[in-house]
């Protein structure tokens, strides 16, 4: 039933060409959304884009770095054109990391990764609200981390980046509703990705992360993504303001 579809509706997904981003804009052209996504390298975006396309989803992007303002102002100007002024999705996919003990972060270090987890979400979301708005029905999905709900040791500036974003899902979802737009956070434990390639290497780390993790696995980008598509869909119409992990149980675990 269309409680059950997202046919006809539209979504921009920042950083679609690798890992749980690449997931989301595959989970949301399978229930029908068209799609627009971006990425910093125009090479592969292409080739995503063939590979979709060849697919038959309706997916659309360009190069866009999102720790730049002007290029995130532009992004958006791409979108509205491109969707007739209007988007009900957003899912604010980018984020990166840099793992140091505290005091050895550089003031480069802390204004890269707070620019590109949290800058470029808050304004994302202040540019794209008319967009959403607009749409009548706004659906807002931020992905934070487990590491914002709990000390993972992945490194300070990333767990109060994520943080943040938890409590702006929270905020954004009360000052908005209104306006018929929802607002939620999908918070993953490690999934294999890109990103943590360089940790999921070593097996003694992976051994100490599954020890910790009731279901005995690393997660997959699309044990994500699918949550990501639920928080999007009519059937969840009821949900917003919350912060869901895809964690294998890591969070519910006090004690093992
Ligand atoms: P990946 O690094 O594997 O993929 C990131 C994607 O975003 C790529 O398509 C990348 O393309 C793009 N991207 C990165 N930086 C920018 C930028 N500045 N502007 C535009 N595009 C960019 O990451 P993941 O899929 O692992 O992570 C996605 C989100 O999930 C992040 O917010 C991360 O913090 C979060 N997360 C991931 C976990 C994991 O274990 N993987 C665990 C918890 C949270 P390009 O580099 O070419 O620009």
């Amino acid at each position: 039933s269309s409680r059950w579809s997202l046919n006809g509706t539209t979504a921009l997904v920042t950083g679609g060409t690798r890992g749980i981003g690449h997931a989301v804009v595959e989970e949301l052209a399978e229930f029908g959304v068209s799609v627009y996504t971006c990425s910093r390298n125009q090479e592969e975006l292409n080739a995503c884009l063939k590979q979709w396309k060849e697919k038959g989803f309706s997916v659309h992007g360009s190069f866009c770095d999102v720790s730049s303002r002007t290029q995130r102002e532009k992004l958006i100007e791409q979108v509205a054109s491109a969707f007739n002024g209007k988007l009900n999705i957003l899912v604010n996919n980018v984020g990166t990391n840099s793992r140091k003990p505290t005091i050895e972060y550089t003031v480069e270090d802390y204004s890269k990764v707070m620019t590109t987890n949290l800058d470029s979400v808050y304004h994302l979301c202040q540019l794209a609200y008319p967009l959403l708005r607009a749409s009548g029905n706004g659906s807002i999905v931020f992905i934070s981390s487990v590491a914002a709900l709990t000390n993972i040791g992945s490194g300070t500036i990333y767990a109060a980046s994520k943080a943040a974003i938890n409590q702006l899902t929270k905020n954004l979802a009360c000052e908005w509703a209104k306006d018929n737009i929802r607002a939620n956070c999908v918070a993953p434990w490690y999934t294999k990705t890109s990103l943590v390639e360089h940790l999921l290497e070593n097996k003694d780390f992976v051994n100490e992360v599954i020890s910790r993790t009731p279901i005995k696995r690393i997660g997959e980008a699309h044990e994500v993504s699918s949550l990501v598509a639920f928080l999007c869909l009519p059937a969840a119409s009821y949900i917003t303001g919350q912060i869901i992990a895809v964690d294998g149980g890591f969070t519910a675990n006090g004690f093992e």
